[in-house]
């Protein structure tokens, strides 16, 4: 015996009205991607749920991909059955032997949407569970909280079995919240502001900023790395590399040393600002949290947001930074993170830089020097490559991409 199919739950997606269609279309278009190389296995939707016939294909191996998919609330596997009590009976243990977590107590829930099978839901749950404990150890009947509720709809057609309910990723369909675009330094912190980013439903590009020869190939190769496992959840990524090395050094030269950091980050948002404008996004998205460090105060943001009106989304603003290390350890970023290699601000930043700093003085100081014509110039030497994520897993390798421009 083995299971048929799996169930899948919305959870969100259920109490949107009018967008519905737009976001189960979404997620459909997901989960088909995700499971491209299930050829046998067959997606349908209803209203409120879908539905994959597995048709042999390993219901282990798909629950597992299925579990990453952002939009679904939870999952079960099912079992269709038919309208023989011996074959049920069968079903009701294979059910239990298969499930993922141990469990102390159980129940039956019988449903009969057809009179005419010849057992009604009282003597279903009797004989069903009578048979479970008979072959079985350890466990006992709870009809108040069960570990475990077996459910048994005896319908025309079948009998289907469900039980096991599977936690979901939870969130939006990737995509269905537009686009934006990731700050990715090769820190902790941005790449899991990606991640929760995606989970809400955004697509995302990532812009990273290097300065060869004052940052290494492997600090460039860190961000690329760190851009493949975001392609582990969307299937690819795009991933733009900004040389930034002349903006730097003109800050260096021309802007008061307190001073040069805000003016840096202010540079990196308006670069930021223009790829996006060509890629068609919406906003940017950056890894900062209320307080961290220098650049991450109230007064650094509001003079360093001032060079954009495109919104500025940082969904790690209130979290504390060990929270931080604990999702970007879920999300199997950290150990990336940490490698030693130096980043284009770290090499760059002030002995004491200004945790105050104010807009009319920044403005005044960025005021004499043509910061513009690098700005663009920088913005038309960028380099993009696309990070496909099975490419990477095919070929072991971490730096497999095509080249855009
Ligand atoms: P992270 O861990 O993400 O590097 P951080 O705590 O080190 O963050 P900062 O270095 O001040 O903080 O950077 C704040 C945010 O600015 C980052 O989260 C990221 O979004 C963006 N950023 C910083 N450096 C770069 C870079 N080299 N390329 C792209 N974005 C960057
Ligand atoms: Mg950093």
């Amino acid at each position: 015996m083995e299971f048929d199919h799996i169930i899948i739950r919305y959870g969100e997606i259920s109490t949107k009205k009018r967008n519905r269609k737009g976001f189960v279309d979404k997620l459909k278009a997901n989960i088909r991607r995700v499971l491209e190389e299930f050829e046998n296995a067959k997606l349908s939707a209803s209203r409120d749920r879908m539905y994959i016939l597995l048709n042999g294909e390993d219901h282990k191996e798909i629950l597992n991909l299925l579990k990453g998919v952002f939009g679904i609330q939870s999952l079960s596997p099912a079992l269709k059955i038919d309208r023989d009590i011996e074959e049920l009976k069968n079903a009701v243990l294979f059910y239990f032997n298969q499930l993922s977590r141990q469990v102390a107590t159980f129940k039956i829930t019988a449903k009969r949407a057809d009179k005419d099978f010849p057992y009604n839901t009282d003597e279903l749950n009797h004989i069903l569970g009578g048979h479970l404990l008979k072959n079985t150890e350890g466990i006992t009947v709870d009809v108040k909280n069960p570990d475990f509720n077996l459910r048994v709809e005896v319908r025309k057609e079948a009998v289907y079995l469900t039980g096991e309910v599977i936690q979901g990723a939870g969130g939006l369909p990737l995509g269905s919240s537009g686009k934006a675009m990731l700050m990715l330094s090769g820190g902790i912190d941005s790449p899991v502001a990606g991640f929760l980013s995606m989970k809400r439903g955004l697509e995302i590009e990532c812009i990273h900023f290097y300065s060869p020869p004052f940052t290494s190939e492997r600090s460039r190769q860190k961000a690329v790395d760190l851009a493949g496992k975001l392609a582990e959840v969307s299937g690819k990524i795009k991933l733009h590399i900004v040389p930034f090395t002349d903006i730097q050094l003109l800050i260096q030269k021309q802007i008061p040393e307190n001073y040069t950091m805000t003016t840096t980050r202010r540079m990196m948002l308006k670069v930021a600002d223009k790829i996006m404008e060509k890629q068609q996004g919406m906003a940017i998205i950056t890894g900062e949290s209320l307080g961290q460090v220098a650049s991450q105060t109230l007064n650094s943001m509001y003079a360093i947001n001032e060079v954009t009106n495109t919104p500025v989304l940082r969904p790690l603003i209130a979290m504390d930074k060990l929270d931080i290390i604990e999702l970007a350890r879920g999300y199997d970023t950290l150990e990336i993170s940490n490698r030693p290699y130096e980043d284009c601000c770290t090499v760059f930043t002030p002995a004491t830089p200004k945790t105050k700093p104010r807009r009319d003085k920044v403005s005044f100081y960025e005021s004499f020097v043509d910061f513009d014509e690098l700005v663009n110039e920088a913005v038309n030497k960028v380099e993009t490559i696309t990070i496909n994520h099975k490419q990477q897993k095919d070929l072991g390798a971490s730096d497999e991409m095509e080249d855009l421009f």
